[in-house]
């Protein structure tokens, strides 16, 4: 089979700079592409990398739209490099959506807002500005949230975590993400106070995990981490990709493992992996517009499983998306 293949990138400012311990992130860039086969049926896709987070670059990608011919084959499609996976998820979602759809469906509201058979974590934002914000996602039906740290001095972040804990309604899940950036000794008293808090019957609620407590070199520290505690622990830097998703489950990890559909690589190989190992995943947002979206939680719904929360609750860091979506889509 062989398809027309168009691409745009695109820019979107973020309505509050998202702050982790990589920095701070003000404009998502990423690329738009659509594919049309020879009956006429269209597959749209979309490259969201984060080369921080272990992904391609955005000019690398780019580069490598711009050398495809306008008319490509499958054969392009599933050979596109290892060193490209946010390539491999923006091509191979838009070969799925064009094969298992007969009309391009416009993505819509639906899309947009949490639907009721999968379960939402809400990203609080870091520092004490997370002890408001709470509150307008939890009536938007939030219950499980994450909590950025490893951003500000431990001290700091403790005393707010403890004002946070006992803030938060009973049935809340807490995830804290440190994003690789706790040094050994912090990791440890993060982890002990959370299991503190645990054997402590009065904490009204549940601290689910804490995401990449040590930065990705320090595989070795974070396993042994694991087996010292009862918190959980999830890795999500440390698995960016498909390749290092492997290769951290050869080495022992049977915790819990991020996947980040928009960067991890080809769709078809990530669902023969789980199908294999029936691993303990979470499924995570890149910032990605409507149209990663959708494949991502297309995934998210055929993979997930122990019940655990998804985490595309992000809607609140942008403008509502659709009429822009729409633009840049009418131009292509
Ligand atoms: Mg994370």
């Amino acid at each position: 089979m062989r398809y027309q293949f168009k691409f745009r990138p695109y820019q979107r400012r973020f309505l509050r700079s998202l702050t982790t311990n990589h920095g701070n992130w003000d404009i998502r860039e990423g690329i738009i592409l659509r594919l049309t086969d020879e009956s006429g049926k269209l597959g749209w896709g979309e490259i969201a990398p984060i080369c921080w987070f272990g992904s391609e670059t955005l000019e690398q990608a780019l580069d490598f739209c711009r050398r495809l011919p306008g008319e490509i084959t499958d054969e392009i499609i599933f050979s596109i490099p290892d060193e490209l996976p946010a390539c491999q998820f923006g091509f191979e979602s838009a070969w799925e959506m064009r094969s298992g759809r007969d009309n391009f469906i416009i993505p819509n509201s639906s899309l947009l807002t949490p639907n009721s058979s999968l379960f939402y974590s809400a990203l609080l934002p870091a520092g004490e500005v997370a002890l408001n914000q709470w509150k307008t996602l939890w009536q938007q039906g939030y219950r499980t949230f994450k909590w950025k740290i490893g951003v500000y001095a431990i001290a700091d972040e403790l005393e707010i975590f403890e004002s946070l804990i006992h803030t938060l309604p009973a049935s809340t899940k807490l995830r804290l993400d440190a994003n690789g950036g706790l040094s050994y000794e912090e990791a440890n008293l993060w982890l002990w106070t959370c299991d503190n808090l645990k054997a402590n019957a009065e904490l009204p609620l549940e601290i689910e995990f804490i995401e990449q407590p040590l930065p990705v070199e320090q595989f070795q520290q974070i396993l042994e981490l694991s087996t010292s505690y009862k918190t959980a622990i999830a890795l999500d830097e440390s698995v960016a990709t498909l390749r290092q998703l492997v290769a951290c489950h050869q080495q022992g990890w049977r915790g819990i493992f991020v996947i980040k559909p928009g960067i991890v690589g080809s769709p078809s190989r990530l669902r023969k992996f789980c199908h294999q190992h029936q691993i303990d995943t979470v499924f995570s947002s890149v910032f990605e517009t409507a149209i990663a979206r959708q494949a991502a939680l297309q995934l998210a719904a055929e993979l997930s499983q122990n019940n655990r929360a998804i985490g595309f609750g992000i809607n609140h860091f942008f403008e509502q998306e659709e009429t822009w979506l729409q633009s840049l889509w009418n131009d292509l």
